[in-house]
């Protein structure tokens, strides 16, 4: 197709998709963005008056006193506080449950091109609340998420840049639990059982032949857990295929593993010591820890919440004192009262106020360190020349507060205005 026609095909495309969504520029017009505050969260700085000029999907020039283009769309966020698209380290967009009890329901009910348009619901309700990149690490079906990624790569539907883990790899049993032998592994439909160094490493290749970004293992969610030789297999077969490896681990023995073996995340990661923690900072490991607010969850559903919404806290405040790097992620799997999942991922905030994390650690977390970990700060993590066009601004400083993230009243993906005020 000619490139004029696959503009204005395109352009089309963003118009249908409703009200929420404005038009995006065609392919190669130059936007100019009059930014008033505009937030560098990998130094925790804010420049005055600044412009940025985006040409297709990426960033051209960003400067105090840039000449602007005569054709350009300018855009005046000259009273607003700008910075990259926010990051989550850990989601599963094609998945959701009232409870967590629901989830082995779930993997039997649900087709995967149902989660597959969950997902694209899912995933445009977060970019367009300012969230324009999502690390879903499985739980997604037969590779719903794969799809999901491919169909907006595409650029059939906008939504946020997916990385996807596909199927969990887990010892026998996924993360199911007092499943009665006659009923069959279940499971089987979102993990593969893996039980041996030779069967993780079958597990990671197939994963990667179905189109998974990075490898997710479940290292602890039974009695028994991962070695460190089961581990390592993992992280060998992965980092030589290019990705990283992602670890659910909640502490103990299975911890030790997991980090002896350099997986490049620890996930969740709520009982880990002080002296775990110093061993993932001199390897440069990440702590994506899904500090989750306790109020998000039933009363009973996850034993004694109150003690754990304080271990939660004191893992995070000790966590940030040792100076591991973290990640910002929230493993969101239930829709909670009236709030849609963008909401909910602003609740996480409060756990990390409640930790005393200053707001330039968490929005460094929420972009350069997520980027980092998902292997693409080259391309995204940060406004600069060269980089995709993923901005974000608000009408009040979230260095001040990190609350004003739900304020978010400008949206930009890959140069495209999702939304404006
Ligand atoms: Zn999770």
């Amino acid at each position: 197709m000619h490139t004029r026609s696959l503009a204005i095909l395109r352009m089309l495309l963003f118009v249908s998709l409703g009200a929420c969504f404005a038009a995006a520029p065609s392919h190669a017009q130059t936007v100019a963005l009059r930014a008033g505050h505009l937030i560098d969260p990998g130094t925790g700085t804010v420049a005055a008056n600044q412009i940025i000029l985006i040409t297709g999907k990426k960033i051209t020039d960003v400067g105090p006193a840039l000449a602007i283009p005569k054709e350009a769309v300018v855009i005046d966020l000259s009273s607003e506080w700008v910075m990259p698209g926010i990051m989550d380290a850990h989601t599963h967009v094609t998945q959701s449950v009232r409870y967590f009890r629901e989830l082995d329901h779930n993997y039997l009910v649900e087709s995967t091109g149902f989660r597959s348009l969950r997902g694209l619901h899912t995933a445009q309700t977060l970019l367009n609340a300012g969230i324009t990149t999502v690390r879903d690490v499985g739980n997604d079906a037969n590779f719903a998420a794969v799809d999901l990624r491919k169909a907006i790569d595409a650029g059939w539907f906008i939504g946020p840049t997916v990385q996807t883990a596909g199927k969990i790899i887990a010892p026998f049993g996924g993360q199911s639990r007092g499943i009665p032998p006659e009923i069959g592994p279940f499971w089987q439909f979102e993990y593969y059982d893996a039980d041996s160094p030779e069967e993780i490493r079958h597990a990671v290749r197939e994963n990667i032949f179905y189109g998974a970004d990075l490898i997710k293992l479940v290292a602890d969610n039974s009695d028994y857990h991962y070695s460190v030789d089961d581990v390592r297999a993992a992280v060998d077969e992965a980092h030589h295929a290019g990705r990283a490896v992602a670890v659910h681990v909640l502490g103990g023995e299975a911890a030790d593993n997991v980090i002896a073996a350099g997986v490049d995340s620890i996930e969740h990661g709520f009982f880990l010591t002080d002296a775990q923690l110093t061993r993932m900072k001199e390897k440069g490991m990440f702590l994506s820890g899904t500090d989750f607010p306790i109020e998000h969850f039933e009363v009973g559903e996850i034993g004694n919440g109150e003690l754990m919404g304080k271990a939660i806290v004191d893992r995070l405040r000790r966590a940030y004192a040792v100076g591991v790097k973290m990640a910002f992620g929230t493993d969101i799997v239930t829709d909670y009262r009236d709030e849609n999942r963008a909401d909910m991922t602003w609740d996480y905030l409060r756990v990390w106020r409640a930790a005393g994390v200053p707001p330039a650690e968490v929005l460094r977390c929420m972009t350069t360190n997520d980027a980092e970990l998902f292997r693409i700060a080259k391309d995204r993590g940060a406004i600069a020349k060269g980089l995709y066009a993923d901005i974000i601004a608000m009408p009040s400083n979230p260095l001040d507060d990190t609350e004003s993230l739900r304020l978010v009243n400008f949206v930009m993906k890959n140069g495209a205005i999702v939304r404006k005020p």
